[in-house]
Parts: C-alpha cells; sequence; structure tokens
C-alpha cells in the first residue's frame, strides 16, 4: 500500500531550519501503514531535509558548519544567472530527502533524530512530499 500526501512550509528568513518532525509524524498517523518506510522530499534545488536533534547551538552549529563549508564569498558560475550557487551546493550536500523506517505505526527513528527542512534561499513556500509504503 502506499500513502501520498505533502503540505507545504513557509520559510521567513534566507537561510533557516524548520523542524517538520510533527507533520511527518501526522501523515504516518494518517497512512494507517504500520510497517514499511516514510519517505519525505522536497521538490526544490535550493532547499533539503536531514534527521537530527532539535538543540538551538546544534541548530546555530549545522548553518555554520553550512556557511564554512559553502563560503558565501567565492565566484560561483551560477551567481551570474541568479545569486544563489550556494543555496543549490547545499541542498547537493544535504540531499532533498530523508527516508525512515516504520514499525508498529510508528516511525523507527532514534530520540534525537528528528526531521529538519533546511532553508538556504528563502524566504520561499516549500513543499514537502510524503511516501508512506507499506502494509
Ligand atoms: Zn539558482
Amino acid at each position: 500500500m502506499v500513502y501520498s500526501s505533502e503540505f507545504s512550509v513557509r520559510t521567513r528568513d534566507k537561510k533557516e531550519l524548520i523542524d517538520i518532525t510533527a507533520q511527518v509524524r501526522e501523515e504516518v498517523a494518517k497512512s494507517n501503514i504500520k510497517n514499511g518506510i516514510a519517505m519525505v522530499f522536497v521538490p526544490h534545488a535550493t532547499a533539503a531535509l536531514y534527521l537530527n536533534e532539535h538543540e538551538g547551538g546544534l541548530m546555530r552549529d549545522v548553518l555554520s558548519f553550512l556557511g564554512e563549508m559553502i563560503p558565501e564569498n567565492r565566484p560561483y558560475l551560477h551567481n551570474r544567472i541568479d545569486d544563489n550557487a550556494t543555496a543549490h551546493l547545499g541542498s547537493i550536500i544535504f540531499k532533498p530527502f530523508v527516508v525512515m523506517p516504520l514499525t508498529g505505526g510508528r516511525l523507527d527513528v532514534g530520540t534525537w533524530q528528528n526531521v529538519f527542512l533546511i532553508e538556504m534561499d528563502g524566504p520561499r513556500t516549500r513543499r514537502v512530499i510524503i511516501k508512506v509504503i507499506g502494509e
């Protein structure tokens, strides 16, 4: 069985982390699927998803890490077109999807694994697509 759904997230800053775990869990519950996988995907080339702890210091560390890995002040060729090369590169590094196991009707993830959307070229409205596949 496949359950398909989506929701949108309105971002407010140029670069921002948004915890979407509650919305993802809500969709998983609606699916009525007990055993399988949940795939969450953002159809955007300048945003991404990751799983990790919702802790303010770590969230700032993630944004600092992104800035260090992909410095803003380099002569990116893509910036001649729309000035957001670092956001594209961030989406390539972090990936626009996460896949999680589903056991007993719940996301079988670690206590400190929340689902985060990384906005890297906001503010924008981002689509979040969910496919829950299983039985
Ligand atoms: Zn671009």
